[in-house]
């Protein structure tokens, strides 16, 4: 978004749909053609395109700052190492952590629950011991506890989902006991967009002191999140899915359960003295952070903080929220429809069948029209099962998304079935 129409639209100047054209400059994907027609990208979920503020910024330290960090004396290491902390105190202010001590950079979502899983849960396990998750998760909050509890005899227990796609709080609330370890849900379900009432969450757990993780990686592109003001003990999230670089995300953690964690990972950045002997460990974040980081990518990804803040989080959602309406509204009109996942409070992710076409059939023919959407199981395989589907078709919106390409979606699902029948 260019500066003025930021400030215009933060002072309300501007109507939030003619800021969201502004928006869609700054995003040079959004200048895309394919098979000669104008790309309508709705596969937000998966990955999100990049602002242009990005890319520069990823590109302005290969530039003029590539260096390792932490470990030299020189101009460009000690540049590299004040890029790379100050990125962590973007993303810590971003999700009102307590301190940049308490982010870990990690590769992504999926690193920071396998993080957890193996510092922290594994040592708190014993044969008989539950960790608990929900029905909705993404395979990444689902192996790496499946993995440490075969490790340590322990079981894995989940709270099941309702026709709607929320889970029954009931069932999660009754499978917290003595014998649970741990708790790990996600914030938002990236198959079906539903927002677990995480607080309440959270709230059940530590009635019982039970640690709790929070897959965040499809909340925070979407919502303004508060870790302080939900009390996690854990939040992971990606960069990646909230407009910044691949290969990079974090991990917050309560200070003090990460100063009390086992190295992840042993290597280079992570210890404060080595012998053959004895080996001390840095204090967190570093323990955490074995081996020469991703330095551009964390670069890149305290970029992506800074665009999504000079736009505003609350902006985001309530322009989401109304295009979701849009689109929820659009696609039921369809004959033939069914939207899988209609929870009571919903992010922007609209997944569905249409008749009985094949999911792969429905992302090919909209392909060629130029709308981006994602079809099969999600990496969520037990969410197909509960809804008895092999796969969907998912159209998940962003910010820089308009009614136009929901138009769009919607003529690519009527030539669908003119070529099916339906
Ligand atoms: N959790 C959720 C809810 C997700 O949507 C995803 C990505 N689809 C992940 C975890 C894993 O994220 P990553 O692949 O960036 O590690």
């Amino acid at each position: 978004m260019t500066t003025d129409a930021v400030a215009d639209a933060q002072i309300g100047r501007l109507p939030v749909a003619l800021a969201v054209e502004e928006i869609r400059r700054d995003f040079p994907a959004m200048e895309l053609k394919v098979y000669g027609k104008p790309l309508a990208y709705l596969d937000n979920a998966a990955t999100s395109q990049k602002p242009r503020s990005v890319i520069d910024a990823e590109a302005h330290w290969y530039l003029e700052s590539c260096a390792n960090v932490h470990r030299g004396v020189h101009a460009l290491s000690v540049r590299a190492t004040a890029a790379y902390e100050s990125a962590r105190q973007k993303v810590a202010s971003f999700v009102n952590a307590a301190s940049a001590r308490e982010i870990v950079f990690v590769k992504g979502t999926t690193d920071a629950v396998n993080l957890v899983a193996g510092s922290f849960a594994r040592g708190r396990l014993d044969p008989g011991d539950e960790i608990v998750i929900t029905g909705l998760e993404h395979h990444s909050n689902i192996v790496p506890w499946q993995l440490v509890c075969e490790d340590r005899g322990a079981k894995l227990r989940v709270a099941r989902l309702d026709d709607r796609g929320d889970v029954d709080m009931e069932e999660f609330a009754r499978l917290l006991s003595e014998r649970t370890k741990m708790v790990a849900v996600s914030h938002v379900s990236n198959a079906l967009g539903t927002i677990n009432p995480v607080e309440r969450m959270i709230e059940l757990a530590h009635e019982r002191d039970i640690p709790i993780l929070i897959d965040g990686a499809q909340a925070v592109p979407h919502k303004k999140v508060d870790v302080q003001a939900l009390g996690c003990d854990f939040y992971a999230f990606s960069s990646h899915k909230m407009f910044g670089p691949t290969g990079v995300g974090a991990l917050y953690g309560r200070h003090d359960l990460l100063a009390a964690m086992p190295p992840y990972q042993g290597g280079g950045e992570m210890i404060r003295t080595v012998s053959f002997e004895r080996t001390e460990y840095a204090e967190p974040p570093a323990r955490f952070e074995a081996g020469t980081p991703n330095i551009a990518g964390a670069v890149g990804f305290g970029a992506a903080v800074d665009y999504l803040e000079r736009i505003g989080l609350d902006r985001i959602e309530a322009y989401e929220d109304e295009l979701l309406a849009y689109a929820t509204a659009e696609l039921e009109a369809v004959p033939g429809v069914r939207l899988i996942g209609t929870a009571r409070r919903k992010a922007a992710v609209l997944s569905f069948v249409i008749g009985d076409v094949h999911a792969h059939d429905v992302g090919t023919i909209l392909d060629q029209e130029g709308v981006a959407i994602r079809t099969g199981h999600h990496c969520a395989q037990p969410v197909m099962q509960h809804f008895g589907v092999p796969a969907t078709s998912r159209a998940s919106l962003a910010f820089y998304n308009t009614r136009e390409e929901v138009d769009r979606l919607v003529v690519g699902l009527d030539k669908i079935r003119e070529v099916f029948g339906g």
